[in-house]
């Protein structure tokens, strides 16, 4: 197999601190067999894997970025936002991103009683055991806690059944404005990247609202290879990232060995023409 088979970055995937399975330590050992010279552990609302996660990829040789992804509530929409190059120990960073978790654990409580309702009795203590950090549950804990029980196949049909967008547990949640990701994501020194921007449901013109009040609140890229996206979606949005003149950056948004499409370090090579996000970090 050549070198050129895989992008040797990845800079998206979750630890136990958020919804993934893998400790930081197991991330750094599986990325580094994998082939990852770069790489960013981009936990959901949370900073306190990337000290653990820097020391075991440094032991490794592969350059580290401190990375988060943040739940942002845009236009009704939930949109992810990633800061790469964050300071994790910037006050106001660590602060917001505290507040945010805190609004998660009503929630969860929430969403334990909609899946009670629906016949699922003690969801929300069957989710917690799923989920290491306690200020962290989040709707991938209560998918693991349904597929454990034989309620669903796979965490893509809980999501379908039950805990995706507008279906029957799920609770409508207020996240974090785009201008204050964005905002806290400068402050603490970071670069802010949309994540997955084909996962979302936007017609052509919120899509061009989303994107051109990104860049003039100071974000400059978004993901264009990501687990979460098709073949055809990185053509989509490697020509997206030319129109606006956006950074390009890439992750598998890997969570487990068992989930999802593309494991950690397992992109392919960059479309031509774009601008890497990493540049300066490679
Ligand atoms: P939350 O932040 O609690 O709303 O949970 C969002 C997380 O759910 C995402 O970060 C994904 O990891 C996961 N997720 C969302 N939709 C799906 C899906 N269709 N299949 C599997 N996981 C999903
Ligand atoms: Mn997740
Ligand atoms: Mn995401
Ligand atoms: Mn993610």
């Amino acid at each position: 197999m050549s070198a050129q088979a895989f992008l040797p970055v990845d800079l998206h995937c979750h630890s136990v601190f958020s919804d993934g399975v893998l400790t930081p330590a197991e991330l750094a050992e599986r990325a580094h067999a994998n082939g990852v010279r770069l790489w960013a552990l981009t936990d959901h609302d949370e900073v306190s894997g990337l000290s653990q996660a820097r020391a075991h990829a440094q032991d490794r040789g592969m350059t580290f970025v401190d990375g988060v992804e943040i739940s942002v509530t845009w236009a009704g929409h939930t949109v992810h936002v990633v800061g790469l190059g964050i300071n994790p120990a910037h006050p106001g960073l660590r602060a917001s991103l505290h507040a945010m978790r805190v609004g998660r654990q009503a929630r969860a409580r929430a969403i334990g009683d909609r899946l009670a309702d629906l016949g699922f009795a003690h969801a929300y203590d069957g989710a917690l055991p799923f989920a290491a950090n306690p200020e962290l549950v989040s709707r991938t804990h209560f998918a693991r806690f349904l597929v454990q029980q034989g309620h669903c196949a796979d965490l893509g049909e809980a999501f379908r059944r039950y805990l995706g967008d507008g279906k029957p547990a799920f609770v409508p949640t207020r996240w974090a404005s785009l201008t204050q990701a964005v905002e806290w994501i400068r402050q603490a020194g970071g670069k802010a990247i949309i994540a997955h921007p084909g996962r979302y449901d936007l017609d052509d013109t919120r899509s061009h609202a989303l994107f051109s009040q990104f860049q003039d609140l100071g974000g400059v890229g978004i993901e264009v290879l990501t687990g979460s996206h098709t073949a055809q979606e990185y053509a989509i949005y490697a020509q997206v990232a030319r129109r606006y003149g956006f950074q390009v950056s890439c992750g598998s948004d890997f969570h487990g060995p068992s989930e999802g499409r593309i494991d950690l370090g397992g992109l392919p090579p960059l479309p031509a023409g774009l601008v890497p996000v990493w540049q300066e970090w490679l």
